[in-house]
């Protein structure tokens, strides 16, 4: 069976990665979760103080980091920092307030984006992010654009959070999603953006299973399209 590439970018917690994950299990292909790798990032710079703006220091800690992802006994994917597990800590309100900064540097982006394109070259994958059809693959079979409407997003991403025991109002969620839309969006570097060739996918009114099932009929589209034309 032929296997293409998958390039899910979109909106800050509008059900991307969760999507991305199911489709990848579905249809037996690899799932990259490219926002871990900034988060990972991000905690690295926190933990060894690493100032934005020295760029020396920057380049010097891109080279000490190496980011894994595994697979534990319940099939959850987590973020590997240098062999220690950080899949709890990258997703704290600490790293989410600090990651659009970290990604907004052009050293970060070249290193992350490197690693990406070497974990997609055989295909087989669904990669998830905010440049994955603009830069990283342009030339990616799909290409999906995830968005939703911005209160909906943050209920969303407050009851993930509540569930983790991080306590924050729907305030304080809502702004940091709307201050890392924009940033992710005007940004220099790879801003998020459209591609004209993206398929939309508002995923207000929808659940989960309706946004999996969606992708995977997308790609087989995509899939059969291959085939009738070789
Ligand atoms: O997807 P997630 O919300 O975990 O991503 C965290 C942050 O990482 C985003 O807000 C964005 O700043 C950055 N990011 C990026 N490019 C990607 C994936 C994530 O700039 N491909």
């Amino acid at each position: 069976m032929t296997k293409i590439i998958i390039a899910i970018d979109g909106h800050s917690s509008c059900g991307k990665s969760s999507t991305a994950k199911g489709a990848a299990a579905k249809l037996g292909y690899t799932y990259i979760d490219t926002g871990a790798m900034y988060r990972a990032v991000t905690l690295y710079f926190h933990q060894k103080h690493i100032s934005l703006t020295n760029e020396s220091k920057v380049l010097k800690a891109l080279d000490d980091i190496n980011i894994e992802f595994r697979t534990d006994k319940n099939g959850k994917s987590l973020t590997v920092l240098n062999g220690v597990t950080v899949e709890d800590e990258i997703r704290k309100l600490y790293i989410a307030n600090k990651v659009s900064q970290v990604s907004a540097l052009g050293a970060v982006r070249k290193e992350m984006v490197a690693q990406q394109r070497k974990m997609g070259q055989k295909k087989g994958v669904v990669m998830d992010g905010r440049d994955i059809g603009s830069v990283v693959f342009p030339d990616a079979e799909l290409k999906i654009f995830m968005t939703a409407d911005p209160d909906i997003r943050a209920q969303r991403r407050q009851a993930e959070l509540m569930a983790k025991g991080d306590l924050m109002s729907f305030e304080e969620v809502l702004e940091n999603l709307k201050k890392r839309d924009h940033i992710d969006s005007t940004r220099k570097e790879s801003p998020l953006i459209q591609v004209p060739d993206a398929q939309v996918i508002d995923t207000s009114d929808m659940t989960l299973e309706e946004q999996i099932e969606m992708v995977c009929i997308m790609a087989e589209n995509e899939v059969k399209k291959l085939a009738s034309a070789a």
